[in-house]
């Protein structure tokens, strides 16, 4: 079953053409998708569109980009993660490439929404940008590998996602793996076990080749799938089955 593992549905350019973007997506073949929030603004719209609509799911939590006027602690999270068709906490984590030190307060956002997720029991969608080894180590402190999750964007090394997948970790990868100058991905790509691995669009962002630079759709996500069978030798079918069979396993989901 071929899943969208990671869109944002409740960003204006999907928001704006929501039913034609469902519509390309069921045509594409993309059964479902997990509709991702990142900010305390979107968190209720993004598990309400959840519950509007069939195969969508969703998460809660609050990216780590986004200065927040009030931040939301553990038991607030864990309060919107028992909301009906929630499976996980996040998007969460560290991002070191947009915003400068001091972070404290990003790092101490990542270890409440852990916190949240183990005292939910559901897994976590980690966002790791520049900063996989403190990612990795807050991860461990923290006990992340109580619930498991997703590394989701995937960019790091292969030394990175062994280590993920060692703490019950999958690793998800985008349109980025479509992009010429992403070869040393690519090759990580080829190498992880069958049962490691989820496709995603992280849509509107990171359209992948033929549609780079243009909004993304969940639909596109066939792309990611298409190339990585490519990449490792095996058939679109296999893909769409090992991915689809990987998330549902992952958050639960029993048909
Ligand atoms: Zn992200
Ligand atoms: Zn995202």
């Amino acid at each position: 079953m071929l899943i969208d593992s990671h869109c944002h549905f409740c960003f204006p350019d999907l928001q704006a053409d929501a039913a034609g973007v469902l519509e390309r997506m069921h045509a594409a073949g993309v059964e479902r998708a997990l509709n991702i929030s990142t900010s305390t603004t979107d968190l209720v719209p993004v598990v309400e569109f959840a519950q509007a609509h069939e195969g969508i799911y969703a998460t809660v939590g609050i990216h780590p980009d986004n200065e927040e006027a009030s931040e939301p602690d553990v038991a607030t999270l864990v309060r919107h993660a028992r909301a009906d068709k929630v499976v996980g906490i996040g998007e969460t984590g560290l991002d070191y490439y947009r915003l400068r030190e001091p972070l404290d307060w990003q790092r101490d956002r990542f270890r409440t929404h852990i916190r949240a997720a183990r005292e939910s029991g559901k897994p976590l969608i980690i966002h790791t940008r520049s900063s996989a080894e403190d990612t990795l180590r807050i991860m461990r402190e923290e006990r992340a590998q109580d619930v498991g999750g997703v590394m989701h964007c995937f960019t790091e090394t292969a030394d990175v996602a062994r280590a993920a997948i060692d703490l019950g970790f999958l690793i998800s990868f985008s349109g980025i793996i479509t992009f010429k100058s992403a070869s040393d991905l690519r090759a990580v790509a080829a190498q992880l076990p069958d049962n490691a691995i989820l496709v995603e669009t992280d849509s509107p962002f990171l359209a992948p080749v033929p549609h780079r630079g243009k909004s993304n759709e969940p639909a596109w996500v066939a792309h990611v799938a298409t190339l990585l069978a490519q990449l490792r030798g095996q058939s679109v079918d296999h893909i769409h089955k090992i991915t689809g069979d990987n998330f549902l396993r992952l958050f639960n989901i029993l048909n």
